[in-house]
């Protein structure tokens, strides 16, 4: 998963903002009406309860993050349904640079995607209805749920850089990769985001799984993001107090045995991979069986570590390198 610095210097502290939690329904998208990303998230610090009004992050000044609020608790862009719905809202700054704008928007809509995918949402723009789970304009919240606001097309990414409707769509349901210097608002035009390193929490209890992190402990509170049935892109596999991990976020890991993946591995090589013995030595021609998207019972305590490599069992004596599996990070 794509890796974003984010400015926390300005991040409402414990006690400052709603201390309500979001359903994970929308990701909300607004632009700021004025230039300046840095200033605009000083703003929302400093009058977050005079004006009730903020949002989660700020983007701008040449791609850079601020985070305002936090992730999964209400805040105040959008009105009481959406604010209830969104764990994330985001605003774009304005600018009049046009190579700022690239690195901003490409920015703007890769965060989104990655906040979608991280509360399970898809990278739709404007789909449904009030109970479609999707990436909204807060244009599209004005047209469906409540307010008038007409951000951010219409008021600046159309006027100003020529973005349509359209174009943000295809954007938000594709990803952006390194426009900076090309045209603006160019994006790729194949999916950036394969199914292959995604897995879906299942058989955890009702009040949702722990997140971990890298040390053995529990991330607190992450039991209500990682709700049975939401899915998650993995960076990667770990073994953390003895079990295998997937990598969710900077340093979160969930565990194999709550998830899909739970007694199996999915191969994920597409020609194939080769099994290794316990000595660490491959066994030709097992690629032929091990083939992409083949499935394998492996318990999840036979996790074995060869020369620095994690490995799933999937006999006696065979072991697949557990980066060749769903979630293991191969791309
Ligand atoms: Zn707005």
């Amino acid at each position: 998963m794509a890796q974003f610095n984010i400015n926390t210097q300005y991040a409402l502290g414990a006690n400052e903002g709603s201390s309500q939690r979001t359903n994970n329904m929308f990701i909300i998208l607004h632009e700021t009406t004025n230039v300046g990303a840095a200033n605009n998230a000083i703003y929302f610090k400093n009058n977050w309860s005079t004006t009730q009004t903020y949002v989660q992050y700020v983007i701008g000044d040449g791609g850079k993050i601020y985070q305002v609020g936090s992730d999964g608790y209400v805040a105040w862009g959008a009105g009481s349904y959406a604010n209830a719905n969104s764990p994330v809202q985001i605003e774009l700054a304005r600018t009049n640079d046009k190579a700022t704008f690239q690195k901003d928007y490409e920015t703007f809509v890769n965060f989104a995607r990655y906040k979608a995918q991280q509360f399970g949402i898809p990278c739709t723009l404007d789909t449904g209805g009030k109970y479609d789970k999707g990436i909204k304009t807060h244009y599209w919240v004005s047209q469906n749920i409540w307010g008038s606001h007409i951000d951010p097309v219409q008021s600046y990414l159309y006027p100003k850089w020529g973005i349509t409707q359209e174009q943000l769509a295809h954007d938000i349901a594709y990803g952006i990769n390194g426009t900076s210097g090309g045209s603006t608002g160019g994006s790729s035009t194949k999916p950036s985001t394969p199914a292959r390193n995604v897995v879906t929490v299942k058989n955890g209890p009702s009040t949702g799984i722990a997140g971990w992190n890298s040390k053995g402990e529990i991330v607190a509170g992450s039991n209500t993001t990682f709700v049975n049935g939401s899915s998650w892109q993995s960076a990667g596999i770990k073994i953390i107090n003895g079990l295998p991990m997937y990598k969710v976020a900077t340093d979160e890991y969930i565990p194999k045995k709550y998830t899909d993946q739970a007694g199996i591995i999915t191969i994920n090589a597409i020609k194939g991979i080769v099994a290794y013995d316990g000595n660490g030595n491959s066994i030709s021609g097992t690629e032929r069986t091990f083939t992409d998207f083949s499935k394998w019972q492996s318990p999840d305590s036979g996790v074995k570590v060869i020369n620095g490599t994690i490995y799933f069992q999937v006999a006696t004596n065979e072991y697949i390198s557990a980066f060749y599996t769903i979630g293991g990070g191969n791309k």
